[in-house]
């Protein structure tokens, strides 16, 4: 073993499994990225891990592949043409780095699978399920069992290391577990000693069908924060059964999908479920995977320094960065694209059903075989104006090129509105993105030109071959009477602090700025994001005691709002619909237990010193308040440009100044990306 890694020792130490040498403490955890039903996803998924293997993580699991047509079907592995397609992905991992270990998640969704044939312990429908599922019958069930061990042999042959089956979440294998999902009364469910039975049966029947060497990976609910859910001895008991039956390794896994607790979504503290992984850890002797808002080298250290897991598991991280290991290994970790986990390129589309997966901060996560920033043939000068998200990314990407770039910024910080959304509580992460750029300036050899508002003369004669406008937007400002009151005030000033909210508050618009708005001016006190403690309280959940599911039951504690808010949108759809599809419910949640009143169908007629006056469904209403504060969208920032135009130059615009409407960061550097990577 050669010397200790001086600053993460831990994180870069081997771990023996079996006969198995892990060769770091870092997994990529498990991750469904759409890439694995389609034709050529084999293809895509293999560059996808290989680079991410290149990177220097000891053990990647794949996303979640299903044992049989029951289980999901979309991506299964179960036959020898599929083991034929899924030998490309572990062949490119392998060449890649042959230490690097690669273990298939095998995810049999059971009640979650949106089909009418889905099939469970019960016929109990999931409160995020779209179907009733059927109940199994006992040759159902030993058809299940023998898909598994399928699906397990399947995947030695095609060339993994090992198996993970998910036994959380509200798949299959969890719903055996739970008394409100098994009301069977046969050997299947009633005690939770047969509540176990089919988990465990899935880790004998899979352990049988494979070879000693092969790790097998179980991923535990260790808080499923369901009223009602998981007791803390059910859990234990259960780790202790799965450890008898050899199981290689237990991975935690915190919460159910349809559980009301946030668990990785931008507000949860960094490693905040780890110390529940730790307590289990004392219980067993099989190395722990813990995971959850683990997001930097030194947060991962901290977590193997407290004893809380053996491994530690970052599935958005490698997303955002696929070479975060080798950056923490060389001492670069002011280089790391930190996941600030607004789950707005990755979770979002998967469960938006729609998309692809990447990733906000880094475009080329699961597109690597589309977009690379290969070295330029033909170095060109290039003139970035606006260092906000878009500027940004085009402006280090081009350089990263070979390209001769300079970026002008009329602020004294890079950032754009990057500073504004770092201030929000919850939103502390934005902070790392800033950070990973301003490096990035220097490293790629960005020219900076801060505090320099730069005009179309200046442009037009400074002989630059392309100049590209990343300028951004103007707030909109609605044609509503009276919207000169001086209680009228935009959400820049707001944020900033430059003018005063006064105790009774109106909010125009109830989009992405408007709800982080309302969160500003009814927050007090410290940022939960940045207390585990506080975190808990509110959001009901009990590290201490571990009560059923890990949750109070009780409403939780939440600080009331200094103010008195009223979030208000002209649509009459229920107020922020179109916030994230995995995050939204949290920011609506929040606002509605401090008392904020979100207001749809609403008509502005006119401001007055009074107040606004206002039809809210047909009926006239004046809000007597102090303040008024416009998130109303967005104009693109375009004066810049057109002089441009007219001047002949090569100019092209990109982010907010390209188009305003519905812009947001992840749109912003995606399409800064793609323009970069083509220059
Ligand atoms: P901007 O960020 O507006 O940057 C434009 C830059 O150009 C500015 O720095 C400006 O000073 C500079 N500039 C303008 N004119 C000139 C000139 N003539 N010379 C020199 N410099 C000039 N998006 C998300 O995806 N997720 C979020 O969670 C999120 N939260 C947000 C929270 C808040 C409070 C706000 C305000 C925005 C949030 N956004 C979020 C939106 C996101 O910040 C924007 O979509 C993104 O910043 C747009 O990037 P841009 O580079 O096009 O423009
Ligand atoms: P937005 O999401 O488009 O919301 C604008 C709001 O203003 C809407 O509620 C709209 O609702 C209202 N509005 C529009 N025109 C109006 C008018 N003329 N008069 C009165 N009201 C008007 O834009 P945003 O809130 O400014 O956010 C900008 C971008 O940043 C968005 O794309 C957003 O996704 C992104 N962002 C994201 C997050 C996040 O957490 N993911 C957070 C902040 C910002 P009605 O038309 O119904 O009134
Ligand atoms: Fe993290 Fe957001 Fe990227 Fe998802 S999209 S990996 S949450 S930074």
């Amino acid at each position: 073993m050669g010397d200790a890694h001086p600053k993460y020792p831990l994180l870069f130490s081997p771990l023996k499994v079996g006969n198995v040498t892990i060769k770091n403490r870092a997994i990529m955890g498990s991750m469904h990225t759409g890439l694995e039903e389609q034709a050529d996803g084999h293809l895509r998924q293999a560059e996808y891990f290989a680079e991410r293997a290149r990177g220097g993580v000891g053990l990647i699991i794949t996303g979640g592949i299903s044992p049989n047509e029951e289980g999901g079907g979309g991506a299964k592995l179960a036959n020898a043409e599929e083991v034929a397609r899924h030998r490309v992905i572990t062949d490119a991992v392998h060449e890649a780095d042959p230490e690097v270990k690669i273990c298939m998640q095998i995810l049999h969704a059971g009640p979650l699978v949106r089909s009418e044939a889905c099939v469970a312990p019960s016929a109990v429908a999931s409160p995020i399920g779209g179907y009733t599922p059927r109940e199994l019958d006992e040759a159902g069930i030993e058809k299940q069992l023998s898909d598994f061990a399928n699906c397990a042999r399947c995947a030695e042959e095609a060339g993994y290391d090992g198996v993970e089956i998910i036994g959380s979440a509200g798949y299959l294998l969890s719903t055996f577990l739970v008394r409100k999902t098994n009301l069977r009364t046969d050997k299947w469910g009633g005690s939770y000693e047969n509540r176990m039975r089919f988990p465990l049966e899935v880790v004998r029947r899979v352990r049988a069908a494979v070879s000693e060497d092969f790790i097998v990976i179980f991923r535990i609910a260790a808080m499923d924060m369901l009223q009602d859910g998981m007791s803390w001895e059910e859990i234990v008991q259960l780790a202790k059964a799965l450890e008898k039956e050899g199981v290689s390794i237990i991975s935690t896994h915190f919460t159910w999908h349809e559980s009301a607790v946030p668990t990785i979504a931008t507000m949860v503290p960094r490693a905040a479920f780890t110390s529940v992984t730790g307590r289990l850890r004392k219980e067993v002797s099989v190395p722990m995977i813990t995971s959850n808002r683990i997001n930097m080298p030194d947060v991962a250290e901290g977590v193997l320094a407290r004893g809380d897991a053996d491994l530690v598991s970052m599935a958005r991280p490698m997303l955002a960065d696929s070479q975060f290991m080798v950056k923490a290994a060389e001492g670069r970790e002011d280089e790391i694209n930190t996941c600030i986990a607004c789950n707005q390129a990755c979770l979002d589309h998967t469960f938006g059903g729609r998309q692809e997966v990447s990733c906000l901060v880094n475009p080329r996560a699961c597109h690597e075989t589309q977009l690379s920033y290969e070295p330029t043939a033909k170095r060109k000068k290039i003139a970035v104006v606006g260092a906000g998200p878009a500027g940004l990314a085009y402006a280090t990407i081009a350089a990263e090129r070979g390209h001769d770039v300079e970026l002008f910024e009329q602020a004294d910080e890079i950032g754009g509105q990057f500073n504004l959304a770092k201030r929000i509580p919850g939103k502390e992460e934005f902070h790392e993105t800033l950070r990973y750029f301003r490096r990035q300036l220097d490293v790629t050899g960005v020219t900076l030109r801060l505090g320099t508002r730069v005009d179309a003369d200046q442009l037009s004669h400074g002989g630059y071959d392309e100049i590209i406008i990343a300028t951004g937007i103007n707030p909109r400002t609605p044609a509503i009477d009276g919207i000169d009151n001086p209680k009228v005030i935009g959400y820049i000033d707001a944020i900033l602090g430059r003018k005063p909210v006064g105790e009774r508050v109106a909010i125009i618009g109830a989009g992405g700025i408007g709800f982080d708005v309302a969160e500003l001016i009814s927050h007090s006190g410290k940022s939960s994001a940045l207390d585990i403690d506080l975190f808990a309280k509110e959001w009901g959940v009990d590290f201490k005691n571990h009560p059923r599911g890990g949750v109070t039951g009780v409403e939780p504690e939440v600080a009331p709002s200094p103010r008195k808010i009223w979030l208000l949108q002209r649509k009459t759809s229920r107020v922020g619909r179109g916030l994230g599809k995995t995050t939204g419910w949290t920011h609506r949640l929040t606002l509605s237990r401090r008392g904020i009143q979100m207001v749809p169908g609403v008509n502005y007629d006119r401001i007055t010193d009074e107040g606004i006056y206002c039809t809210i469904s047909g009926e006239p209403t004046l809000l007597q308040v102090d303040t008024i504060i416009l998130c109303a969208g967005q104009e693109p920032l375009r004066d810049l440009y057109d002089a441009l135009m007219e001047t002949g130059a090569n100019v092209s615009l990109i982010g907010g100044a390209y188009e305003a409407a519905e812009l947001d960061a992840k749109r912003a550097i995606n399409q800064a990306a793609y323009a970069a990577a083509a220059v």
